[in-house]
């Protein structure tokens, strides 16, 4: 494995600091952009590492997963009256299909469908940011992990895309709490502050069958786990769903961090981090370091 990450390395460093970080979210504008790290976590537990696998990073849309995850197990099947699980092929941050669909939107890994998802979660927990943050804790064995403060309030202070997807929501009724708040939520748990490592143990129960090794526990069922990897692989990459699908072949999730998560399923979890984005959002250097990885190994579930 290790002489694989090598091989990796290998292939995209020239593509390290290549793109741009996002600075739409001030706090998130001053990382430094020359860094990358990867890790892959095993079914029985082994860790393999390269870079800056270690070091926290904004996991930004990375926490819709997690988001989704505690509204499954509150709501089931249900949640899907208020969201679609369809691929948007618009941009995460887009607002315009809300409008053609009545206010329901098109999966859970688009900001309009994760805000509703934070209002489901608002509904049930006194504290939906400390239920997140307790929950990716456990998942990952690490109960250090913790919220950016600087770059909660920074989002919020930059709230007016998201708030207006909100406020639209809330004017066909699908929305039930204060909107406010629930943003405040929203952009708690997207200023989470996680490491590769952190992130790879954390969604392993994904690769499980939704047994978590780390938790000592059925995090999902095995046909829920199914069907979160589905929406992975269909609605994970914003409007590049498509291309990761063909270039990766995994169920994957980015954050505009420059974080994605990949789910090798039976198998592994793999994170791997690199701040500069491409145009549509996802890392650059970590989508080419999982494509190089498809090329050198072949785990595509395709
Ligand atoms: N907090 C970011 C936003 O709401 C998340 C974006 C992302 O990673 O996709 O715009």
């Amino acid at each position: 494995m290790d002489s694989l990450l090598q091989k990796i390395y290998k292939d995209i460093s020239p593509l390290i600091g290549q793109g741009k970080v996002a600075d739409y979210i001030p706090a998130l504008g001053a990382v430094d952009s020359n860094q990358f790290g990867i890790a892959i976590c095993s079914n029985d537990g082994e860790i393999y590492t390269l870079g800056d696998a270690h070091k926290p990073f904004s996991i930004q849309s990375i926490s819709k997963v997690f988001n989704l995850i505690l509204a499954l197990e509150l709501k089931g099947e249900e949640l899907w009256t208020r969201i679609g699980r369809e691929p948007s092929g618009l941009p995460f941050n887009s607002i315009v299909q809300l409008e053609y669909e009545h206010g329901i939107p098109k999966n859970p890994f688009i900001n309009a469908g994760a805000l509703v998802v934070s209002d489901v979660n608002q509904s049930h927990f006194a504290s939906p940011r400390i239920a997140v943050r307790e929950f990716v804790k456990k998942l990952s064995g690490n109960p250090n992990i913790q919220i950016d403060k600087v770059v909660a309030d920074s989002e919020f202070e930059h709230k007016a895309r998201n708030a207006s997807m909100a406020y639209l929501m809330q004017s066909y009724g699908n929305f039930n709490n204060d909107v406010e708040s629930v943003l405040y939520s929203y952009f708690c748990n997207c200023a989470i502050t996680m490491s590769c490592v952190d992130l790879a143990k954390a969604i392993n129960f994904l690769a499980n069958r939704g047994y978590s090794n780390i938790k000592k526990k059925q995090v999902l069922t095995k046909n829920q786990t199914r069907q979160v990897n589905s929406l992975l692989a269909t609605s994970g990459m914003y409007d590049e769903a498509g291309s990761f699908a063909y270039k990766v072949g995994l169920p994957g999730k980015s954050g505009v961090g420059g974080g994605i998560i990949a789910i090798v399923p039976g198998q592994f979890s793999i994170c791997v981090w690199s701040p500069a984005l491409n145009d549509a959002g996802n890392s650059l250097a970590g989508g080419a370091a999982l494509e190089s990885m498809t090329k050198h190994i072949g785990w595509s579930i395709y």
